[in-house]
């Protein structure tokens, strides 16, 4: 079965009880206080550290990404720079 978010998150707060898993600073800036930012939740253990600031960001790019390769999928993107975004 699928590892939802819930349960990958549970997951690393039980490995970072155990010791399993250790807090690590921001690896984007360094900043100590971080969350766990899952690039793929099938692997819960999987994870990179950033702070509120650098995860949001990250989340960001990510949609970028993924609107760019739905573009790509529909043979939008080579117009991609005459167009709006989509929001819109
Ligand atoms: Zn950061
Ligand atoms: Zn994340």
């Amino acid at each position: 079965m699928a590892i939802d978010k819930l349960e990958a998150r549970t997951l690393v707060s039980n490995a970072i009880r155990a010791g399993t898993l250790v807090r690590q600073p921001c690896g984007q800036c360094g900043a100590p206080y971080v969350h766990a930012h899952h690039d793929d939740y099938a692997r819960p253990l999987d994870i990179r550290w950033l702070c509120p600031s650098c995860h949001m960001a990250h989340h960001a790019a990510i949609r970028q990404q993924n609107r760019r390769s739905y573009l790509v999928g529909l043979n939008l993107a080579n117009d991609l720079s005459k167009h709006k975004p989509l929001e819109q």
